[in-house]
């Protein structure tokens, strides 16, 4: 038996020496160390021998196996080895190649002329305010001249959670906000960007968009002011040569209101289909800060005067990148979004 235990061993080995790859030399570790394998063969005959000759065989049986062992070990390290030298070789790495470059994306358009705006704004000795998303009905229109029962409320198709707390349809609590935190304080002079909502969903409208809100409070501020800071954003932002055009209009909380359309950024005022042939594009609505929300908020409506405007970001980046369809800004399509 001791001789077949050899024999086996010597056999292994020449095998292991030919083997070329990881896959022969584990199909020999299965073939004579594995549960089914030459050697648990042998020793399965074991009961065969005589006591005597059992402790001698037992300890032949383990010196080969750990023989065979240490063999299997050292002819996979250099397989590995000689798999490593050919794949060098083969490779041939050249270090002075250029790297990959990852990916990185860039600014939405949106993000982009939403700092766009803010960087104007800033330029004009604006601050940035902000105001939570989920509002109370008393800043959304209560505190902005809008009572329960006023016909403004249907203008804005609201998200309300309950009776009393709603998402704001507009970023015009924040001019309420702002006002309460700083009264009697004056100058005041913010912005406040951010995501608005409304029950509307077509070409135009998005249930969640973007405003931008201005406000500016101290004595002697006129319509003049308004007009100024207007006509200076609106060729910021759209080139020098856009021109500007108040109209009159209806805000609850502004007294007087104006609609401001800028001369069409397509045909500089000539009439095309972008400005059904007007000249003229909307992009914001403006007024002097009504004399009640002033009193609301605290400050005296005969010592300080205002004005506030509000604009779609979204409307904003359509005129100024000519896109005819709002939903592209939400629906993630990388087609779209590399364009910018
Ligand atoms: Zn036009």
């Amino acid at each position: 038996m001791e001789q077949t235990l050899l024999k086996m061993a010597e056999e292994a080995k020449k095998n292991l020496e030919e083997a070329k790859s990881l896959e022969e030399v584990n199909e020999i570790r299965v073939r004579y160390l594995g549960k089914k394998g030459e050697l648990t063969r042998i020793l399965r005959g074991m009961g065969d021998l005589s006591p005597e000759q059992r402790p001698r065989v037992g300890q032949v049986a383990n010196e080969v196996r750990r023989i065979l062992e240490a063999e299997i070990t050292v002819r996979t390290a250099q397989i590995k080895e000689k798999i490593k030298q050919a794949r060098l070789i083969e490779e041939k790495i050249d270090v002075t190649l250029p790297g990959t470059k990852f990916a990185i994306g860039h600014l939405h358009p949106l993000t982009r002329v939403r700092r766009q705006i803010e960087n104007i704004f800033l330029g004009l000795g604006f601050e940035i305010a902000e105001g939570p998303e989920v509002e109370l009905d008393y800043y959304n229109f209560e505190a902005l001249n809008i009572p329960k029962d006023h016909p403004a409320r249907d203008m804005q198709d609201t998200f309300f959670i309950s009776g009393e707390i709603l998402l704001r349809t507009h970023t015009s609590p924040v001019q309420v906000r702002t006002m309460e935190r700083m009264v009697p304080r004056i100058p005041v002079k913010i912005i406040a960007p951010g995501k608005v909502y409304r029950r509307d969903d077509d070409a135009t409208h998005s249930p969640m968009f973007h405003q931008v809100e201005g406000l500016v409070i101290d004595t002697r501020i006129t319509f003049g002011d308004l007009k100024g800071v207007l006509q200076t954003f609106a060729a910021e932002m759209f080139g020098p040569s856009t021109r500007t055009r108040f109209r009159p209009s209806f805000f609850p909380f502004t007294e007087p209101s104006a609609e401001v359309d800028i001369s069409c950024v397509m045909c500089g005022g000539r009439g095309c289909r972008v400005c059904s042939y007007s000249g003229w594009l909307e992009i914001l609505g403006c007024g002097s800060v009504h004399p009640r929300v002033l009193e609301m908020s605290g400050y005296n409506s005969e010592e300080v005067t205002g004005f506030a405007f509000g604009m779609g970001i979204e409307r904003i980046a359509l005129l100024k990148y000519g896109i005819d369809d709002l939903r592209l800004f939400f629906d993630n399509d990388l087609r779209f979004l590399e364009q910018f």
